[in-house]
């Protein structure tokens, strides 16, 4: 749904200008210093990035779904460490407050949010708990009016940086799966909460990613998302369900400005007296990205109006993460098929980098195995004989 098309308009013209004007040149510095420089964090705050999916009424720009999706297409067209610097405030390290805070949750913590001047995250995963995400084993014990929380997080984007942590703990012991399980908010700087160090990573530069430790970690019992215990677990699917459609349309925007590359470089590049682009088995990897990106685009679209209508997306989203996931990695490879050997080495081009920061896609928020099997479920489950 799109509420008004000049305003949505003048906010995705506004976030193609930045991404051109203002990222691009800067995306290889990014790299090497592995770190967003804080005057670019400060110009993202100024724009009220941070603030895309908050609703207004918490100083937001409550976006719709689909007008969510549109700017992270174009928001996207960028190195990952851009978009993953504010997509934790706009996605899951929002969302689960958005979804089912408390009226005071909300007031508490999603303006400075939607400032951009606290960093949330989602604190899902744990060592045994990666694909089988219901497998927790990070504790929350009820001690008069607070919880005390022991355990590990791994992976958690952003949490060396974040100031607000979205955490997925077990309250009722003896508990299996998704039972008794609950969702808190704990901030930096409470005792017992500490961030292991930023690893080192195959790609996403400037895009930290560290454990989260939980030593008798002890937080108001008000930290309690929606202040209701052993429902923890639905709020995150309410989380995952949107931001499946959202990490889709992130995942679009590289193909397009991986194509865009291959495309220029494909025109420039001179072999047989000629631009190798004229060559129709180069044209046939232009041919199947840009039909591959068009069907991403038109499937996220369609599944982000169904959710504006208030319609069951589970099936949508999942089929939308696995396919646009999917088709990145498809194009990034034809894109370095396309630049020959500069694809390769990151001193003549950005395709090596880009190549490297996509990978990621197919493995996190479920990997292409997990959607598969979701997909497949629900399928099974609607034609049941
Ligand atoms: C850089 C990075 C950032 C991340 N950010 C976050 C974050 O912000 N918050 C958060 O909570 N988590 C985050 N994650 C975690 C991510 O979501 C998990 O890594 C992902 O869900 C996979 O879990 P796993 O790594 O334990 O893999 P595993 O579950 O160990 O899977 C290993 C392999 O087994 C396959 N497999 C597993 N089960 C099945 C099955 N039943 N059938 C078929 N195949 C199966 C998988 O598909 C995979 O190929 C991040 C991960 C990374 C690497």
């Amino acid at each position: 749904m799109i509420r008004h098309q000049p305003t949505l308009d003048a906010l995705l013209s506004d976030v193609r200008a930045f991404v051109r004007h203002q990222w691009h040149p800067i995306e290889h510095e990014v790299e090497k210093r592995n770190e967003v420089p804080e005057e670019m964090v400060q110009e993202l705050r100024q724009r009220g990035y941070f603030g895309w999916s908050i609703p207004e009424a918490y100083g937001g720009l409550g976006l719709t779904t689909e007008e969510l999706i549109l700017a992270a297409f174009e928001l996207s067209q960028s190195s990952v460490a851009l978009r993953a610097r504010v997509g934790t405030n706009t996605g899951i390290g929002s969302e689960a407050l958005v979804a089912d805070g408390t009226e005071a949750q909300k007031q508490r913590w999603l303006p400075a949010m939607a400032r951009g001047e606290l960093t949330g995250c989602l604190a899902l995963t744990e060592p045994d708990a990666g694909s089988e995400a219901t497998n927790v084993q990070t504790t929350a014990h009820k001690e008069g009016d607070s919880y005390v929380l022991n355990g590990q997080k791994c992976y958690i984007t952003n949490a060396p940086i974040a100031d607000v942590f979205t955490v997925v703990a077990r309250t009722e012991t003896g508990t299996r799966g998704s039972n008794g399980l609950s969702a808190f908010i704990v901030e930096r700087g409470t005792p017992g909460l500490r961030t292991g160090a930023p690893y080192q990573k195959m790609g996403q530069a400037g895009s930290p990613v560290s454990d989260v430790y939980f030593d008798n970690c002890r937080i108001p019992a008000d930290n309690l998302i929606g202040g209701q215990e052993g429902v923890g677990f639905k709020t995150i699917m309410k989380v995952l369900n949107k931001q499946r459609m959202h990490l889709a349309a992130l995942c679009t925007g590289p193909a397009v400005r991986m194509l865009y590359l291959a495309m220029a470089h494909t025109q420039k590049r001179q072999q047989f007296g000629q631009p190798v682009g004229n060559f129709q088995l180069m044209q046939a990897m232009i041919a199947d990205s840009q039909t591959e990106i068009f069907a991403a685009k038109s499937m996220i679209l369609e599944a982000a109006r169904a959710r504006d209508r208030g319609e069951d997306v589970a099936l949508s989203a999942s089929m939308c993460k696995y396919f646009a996931s999917e088709m990145c990695g498809r194009v990034a490879d034809r894109c370095v098929q396309m630049f020959g050997g500069a694809g390769y080495v990151a001193d003549f081009s950005p395709i090596e980098r880009y190549y490297r920061d996509v990978r990621l896609f197919r493995l996190y928020e479920g990997t292409s195995q997990i959607h598969q099997l979701n997909i497949a479920k629900l399928v099974l489950r609607d034609h049941a004989l």
